[in-house]
């Protein structure tokens, strides 16, 4: 799940905080630290999971408030997939044009390229007299888990709700 931390993304997002006249707080470097070495779509819930244990004392405040700093560098996006909660994506930095398919018992979310896709876009954009900023493509169906068992183990690894407490 989680890998080495993506220092280009991580490093270009401290400029980003550099230049905004901002300090960090270690409770915040840890949860940056954790964005930058994940490839997987998080809820703040999940965020919140994963930096607890790396470090009991992060608040969910904290991650709450560090969660729109992210976004507005630019290098993590915002994504709505119409489930319970927002997720976070952390892969957009090196993967602009990226897609996603979404299951639709576990919920578990896959990523894909398309260079067909990029092409359309390119064209219709063309047509139209439009300059692409962002395009988004979201498909979602049963993932094959779910076709082959009629139920996808993922479930519960991927709860994708959100908790309070
Ligand atoms: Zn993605
Ligand atoms: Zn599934």
């Amino acid at each position: 799940m989680l890998a080495a931390v993506n220092t280009s993304a991580k490093d270009k997002f401290l400029q980003f905080v550099d230049r905004q006249g901002l300090r960090l707080t270690r409770q915040r470097m840890v949860i940056i630290d954790l964005v930058f070495s994940t490839r997987e779509h998080f809820s703040a819930e999940q965020l919140l999971a994963w930096a607890r244990v790396r470090d009991a004392s992060i608040s969910r405040a904290t991650v709450y408030r560090t969660l729109p700093l992210l976004t507005a560098s630019g290098l993590v996006r915002e994504m709505d997939f119409g489930q319970d909660c927002k997720y976070y994506d952390p892969n957009y930095a090196e993967h602009p044009h990226h897609n996603h398919i979404i299951c639709k018992d576990c919920q578990k979310i896959f990523e894909f390229e398309s260079d067909k896709i990029n092409r359309l876009e390119g064209e219709i954009s063309q047509r139209m007299g439009f300059v692409v900023d962002s395009h988004r493509l979201e498909i979602t169906g049963s993932c094959e888990e779910l076709r082959r068992m009629g139920i996808c183990k993922n479930k519960d690894e991927h709860p994708g709700q959100s908790r309070r407490d």
